[in-house]
């Protein structure tokens, strides 16, 4: 009995679904609708809730399929406006930081169902009707078709074709591929974005204080990524450790040397 129990706790390599998932995708969901962004108050947050859960419950968890989530998709429906789009490859919490005081501008965490999902796990069982809470596939050791991966690709494919304008991208230059082309941004978003609505890609390489800086705008990461904007007819800039965003590392170290 302990061996099946323990087997049955073991079946994926990935940590299982978030305690009390559920509640929190609703408390976000309300919180988002009703304080963060209340052009988006008449949403349902219910249902939102019910076709999450359904896009995944009672379903084999290595068989996702963007189709899973069409309805979950279809009751959010969310454009971010021209102009206020940032990505962030290796940066999320610096990102972060930047559209949190730069009014309007939108990580894909700052819209609905990437602040509703971010740090969440979530993994059904064909058999049950209940989440997994003990582990759920890991996206390299298990399968690459798991609800949080193909989740996550759905939306930043999404994120990346409905951009408009000018848009940006934080990258890390304390990495040594400050462009990755396997990372999501890399293999997703750049791909998805359209040479008709978006006018340029503007990339800030920042490097972390006290660490040494590994990669750079003049740096042959940055260069493959401004070869594939040249092919896709979308103009590229990049700038090293661009101030209103090295500002905020500041912030919390103003003695580094850099900061001076
Ligand atoms: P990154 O390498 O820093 O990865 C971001 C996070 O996503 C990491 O925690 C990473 O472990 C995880 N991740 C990446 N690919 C995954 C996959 N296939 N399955 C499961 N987890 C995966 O940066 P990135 O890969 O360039 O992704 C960041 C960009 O893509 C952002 O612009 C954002 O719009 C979007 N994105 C966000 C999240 C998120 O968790 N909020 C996840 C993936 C992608």
């Amino acid at each position: 009995r302990m061996r099946r129990h323990s087997s049955q706790l073991m079946k994926w390599n990935g940590t299982g679904s978030t305690a009390h998932f559920q509640e929190i995708v609703l408390e976000r969901c309300y919180n988002y609708t009703q304080l963060v962004q209340p052009a988006l108050r008449d949403r349902d947050c219910q249902k939102i809730r019910e076709a999450f859960r359904n896009a995944f419950i009672s379903k084999d968890p290595c068989s996702a399929t963007e189709e899973d989530y069409h309805p979950l998709m279809k009751l959010v429906n969310q454009t971010v406006p021209c102009d206020k789009t940032v990505f962030w490859s290796k940066t999320k919490k610096l990102a972060h930081q930047y559209t949190k005081v730069q009014r309007e501008m939108f990580t894909l965490e700052d819209t609905l169902l990437g602040y509703i999902a971010d740090d969440l796990s979530w993994c059904g069982d064909a058999g049950s009707h209940e989440m997994n809470y003990q582990s759920c596939p890991h996206w390299k050791k298990d399968c690459s078709n798991n609800f949080v991966s193909v989740f996550w690709g759905l939306l930043s494919k999404r994120f990346a074709a409905n951009a408009c304008g000018v848009v940006q991208v934080v990258l890390n230059g304390s990495i040594s591929n400050a462009f990755d082309g396997k990372s999501t941004f890399g293999r997703v978003e750049v791909h998805n974005l359209n040479p008709m609505k978006v006018h340029t890609l503007q990339a800030w390489v920042i490097h972390d204080l006290g660490k040494f800086p590994s990669d750079s705008c003049s740096g042959s990461s940055i260069n493959d990524l401004s070869w594939i904007m040249k092919q896709r007819n979308i103009k590229f800039t990049c700038q090293d450790n661009y101030s209103s965003v090295k500002f905020l590392q500041c912030v919390k170290k103003p003695e580094d040397s850099s900061c001076r």
